[in-house]
């Protein structure tokens, strides 16, 4: 049987959420958006480690500023979400912190923190949300802590 995909033919959404590429958080992303911050229409950009795609940006015409920029601009997004998460490769992996969580978490949210503040230069306006994807219960389940 063939699916039917719906399309909006609409030319605004409600937010921006950037995110890792990360198989093992993207679906569980998209969920606590939708039900948890109740944002229904986003541009969803993924690249390696979220806010270090911004953080590593030399120039506004890189792309991971253009998965922003595009939102911003064309889409009329209101509302920037950064999601960073445990265990992310592109920095190396929980590894790095010889198993401190806290310490992890701590340095995510300075990295997000980071970003916003690069992204705010041009988008002062918008709303920002940050994001932290933690995991719990001996690396069974996600929590999505909302860290600025
Ligand atoms: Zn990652």
């Amino acid at each position: 049987m063939k699916t039917s995909f719906k399309f909006k033919d609409v030319h605004a959404c409600d937010a921006v959420v950037l995110t890792c590429i990360d198989f093992r958080f993207w679906k569980e992303t998209v969920e606590f958006i939708e039900k948890e911050l109740g944002i229904k229409s986003f541009d969803f950009p993924s690249l390696p480690g979220a806010a270090k795609a911004i953080n590593d940006c030399l120039v506004d015409t890189d792309v991971a500023m253009q998965c922003i920029g595009v939102p911003c601009n064309l889409h009329h997004a209101k509302k920037i979400v950064i999601v960073n998460h445990q265990d992310c490769g592109a920095y190396g992996g929980s590894g790095k912190f010889n198993g401190d969580d806290a310490e992890e978490q701590k340095f995510h949210e300075s990295e997000l923190a980071k970003a916003k503040e690069k992204i705010a230069t041009k988008f002062s306006e918008k709303e920002f949300v940050l994001i932290y994807a933690k995991l719990t219960d001996d690396k069974e389940n996600i929590e999505f802590l909302t860290v600025g």
